[in-house]
């Protein structure tokens, strides 16, 4: 017999509910049927995106989303910022270069936020950059940046702020409209607790003004056309309908919860799993802005990391993430977005310890839990 545990960033895991709404029997998607759906999903993602902005959905992963805010705001040759502290980070420069356009690259040590006054002066010495392309959880280190801060310098300028909330969305505050975001992207196998295989894209009225100028290839990506369906509560293309219907089940239940509530509940998984490794005399890996949604450990020297994700994984069920790219083997990371409560968060932590002990590392047994429960009691 096994159980999995799942705290990866990404897939997360499904709530009973969603899963059972999915398993239904498929509709066809030009119905006034699915349309009351899709309009009751916009309604809810609003919410979510703290937004009264259009929001898109497409049939892709989170990196769809990315090239499609891409495409729509620019052309070849143009200048932006791209701020890049890790892998996703990476992701912005590689895709505006893969259309030509040109980045200033900001780069951020792995495991850093960014200064926002590096944007700030090149944004002041440099008046044709047209957007500033960052991340709001840096999923690959742990990294929460400040997008409020950010947000504050491009509302000064005629550059739009792109925001990677793939991994933020439904687990840390994330405030489109109040701080001044022009386009935030999302994909659903996140904190949106649904599998992955659906993205979203919200975008202001200055942002909007760049869609028809610019000249990068579109076709399915194409916001004037999703803009035209949006307006009919249609899509364009065949949507993920059974995602979809998922997505309002999950909606519902983040509504009911109140979106500062589940920003609270991340937070509290987040200090526990950080209580509970230092505990165990263990370093975070993002000490100075660490996000709520996943929580990056270095790995004791000696260790394999690759190693100990595979034990905990194949032996013990609990699926978290090593590290990527650079980090690869260096660090592991344990995701507290979504659909995460408490036993969770002390389950992977009982399973750490013992699977720790087993390589060699040697932790007294129980330590790192009562960290863990400790701020769970008090909560
Ligand atoms: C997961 C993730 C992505 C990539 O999304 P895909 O769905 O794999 O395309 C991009 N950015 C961040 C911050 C992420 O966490």
């Amino acid at each position: 017999m096994r159980k999995q545990l799942l705290l990866t960033p990404g897939p997360t895991p499904i709530p009973p509910e969603v899963a059972l709404a999915m398993a239904k029997p498929i509709i066809h998607h030009r119905t006034s049927e699915y349309r009351a759906i899709f309009e009751e999903v916009i309604k809810g993602l609003k919410y979510v995106f703290q937004t009264e902005n259009d929001c898109f959905v497409f049939a892709s992963s989170g990196t769809g989303a990315m090239e499609a805010a891409v495409v729509n705001l620019l052309s070849p040759k143009d200048k932006v910022i791209t701020v890049q502290g890790g892998k996703f980070g990476e992701r912005w420069t590689e895709i505006c270069q893969s259309y030509g356009i040109e980045p200033s690259v900001i780069d951020v040590p792995w495991g850093e936020a960014v200064e926002p006054e590096r944007i700030a002066e090149i944004l002041e010495k440099d008046l044709r950059i047209k957007a500033v392309f960052t991340t709001l959880c840096e999923t690959s280190t742990g990294v929460v940046n400040d997008v409020k801060k950010i947000a504050q310098i491009t509302s000064k300028h005629k550059a739009v702020l792109v925001v990677d909330a793939i991994s933020a969305l439904a687990s840390i505050e994330l405030r489109t409209d109040a701080w001044g975001i022009d386009v935030v992207v999302a994909g659903s196998q996140k904190g949106l607790m649904l599998p992955p295989g659906i993205s979203f894209l919200s975008i202001s009225p200055k942002a909007w003004a760049l869609v028809n100028e610019a000249k990068c290839p579109r076709y399915y990506f194409d916001l004037r056309e999703a803009k035209r369906s949006l307006d009919k509560m249609d899509t364009p293309f065949t949507p993920a309908v059974t995602l979809v219907i998922g997505l309002r089940e999950a909606l519902q239940m983040i509504q009911k919860e109140g979106l500062e509530n589940i920003w609270k509940r991340h937070a509290l998984m987040a200090e526990a799993t950080r209580k509970a490794v230092l505990a165990l005399g263990l370093e975070l890996f993002a000490p100075h802005a660490p996000s709520d949604a996943v929580t990056a450990v270095k790995v004791p020297s000696g260790l394999d990391g690759e190693n100990l994700v595979k034990l905990l994984r194949q032996k013990y069920g609990v699926s978290i993430a090593g590290g990527q790219a650079e980090l690869k083997g260096k660090i592991f990371r344990i995701a507290h977005m979504g659909y995460i409560t408490p036993e969770d968060i002390l389950l992977v932590i009982s399973c750490l310890e013992i699977a720790l002990n087993e390589m060699g590392y040697k932790v007294p047994l129980g330590k790192g839990v009562k960290a863990a429960e400790e701020v769970f009691g008090k909560g």
